[in-house]
């Protein structure tokens, strides 16, 4: 039996190499030590675990599930300072709870699902953040924007008082080699500097990708918010 003091050990262990391998990652690609984050996925696994991935100083998590995430909101209410960002699939069915209970949302591919957010975002909090998702190698999943009619979902979100956007999302195809994981990434980057350009007022410093799979290939193409599951938290069932 695993006992809880196990448990906050094998966390700290787990979250320290996860961060010296960012860190590496990042000399790699010969860019500066705090250039990007780390987001702990932790869909599926108790928020016991979270608890103690907090107590080794971790603050980002993302979550899939929007009632899971609510209970384990309930269950870690006492840690102030943590950051929820929710990265599954949004149905309008369950965008008020996302806009009363999150901090990020990178999962949003389309205006109606903007919209409700921005409608439902309560005034008392911050403007709520968020990603794009692109579907940047026409993957088998459906969700994502197509590169075609993200500039146009760009501009209607710019227009929403209460999002603040702050980039683009992805989780391309898996691939096995390292270059092979590379291109969508750099599509994804060339993307998000095109709307740099094309929209300087906008606070577009976010890409997020890369994943325990492929950390060093999204590194490598300039990811800012790198969201590590299995690499922290162990295997999903
Ligand atoms: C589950 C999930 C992750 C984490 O995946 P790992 O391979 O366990 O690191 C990252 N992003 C999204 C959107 C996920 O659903």
């Amino acid at each position: 039996m695993t006992s809880q003091a196990d448990s906050t050990l094998a966390i700290g262990e787990s979250l320290a190499a996860a961060r010296q391998r960012l860190t590496q990652a990042l000399a790699a690609a010969g860019r500066p030590a705090e250039s990007a984050r780390l987001l702990a996925v932790s869909k599926t696994k108790p928020s016991a675990l979270m608890r103690d991935a907090w107590h080794h100083g971790q603050r980002d998590f993302g979550e899939n599930y929007v009632q899971e995430a609510l209970d384990k909101q309930h269950q870690l209410a006492d840690l102030e300072d943590i950051v929820w960002h929710f990265i599954g699939p949004l149905q309008s069915n369950k965008t008020r709870d996302v806009a009363e209970h999150f901090d990020w949302v990178h999962s949003v591919d389309r205006e109606k699902i903007a919209r409700r957010l921005n409608d439902q975002r309560p005034a008392t909090l911050d403007k709520l953040n968020i990603c794009l998702q692109v579907n940047i190698s026409n993957e088998v999943s459906k969700s994502g924007v197509s590169l075609e009619a993200l500039p146009e979902l760009v501009e209607r979100v710019l227009e929403m008082p209460n999002l603040c956007l702050r980039g683009l999302m992805a989780i391309p195809a898996p691939s096995s080699t390292l270059a092979e994981q590379r291109e969508p990434f750099a599509r994804l980057n060339h993307t998000l500097m095109s709307l740099q350009e094309r929209f300087p007022e906008a606070s577009l410093d976010t890409l997020s990708m890369g994943m325990t799979s492929d950390l060093e290939a999204a590194v490598l193409e300039g990811a800012t918010l790198v969201r590590l599951g299995t690499a922290i938290f162990g295997e999903r069932d």
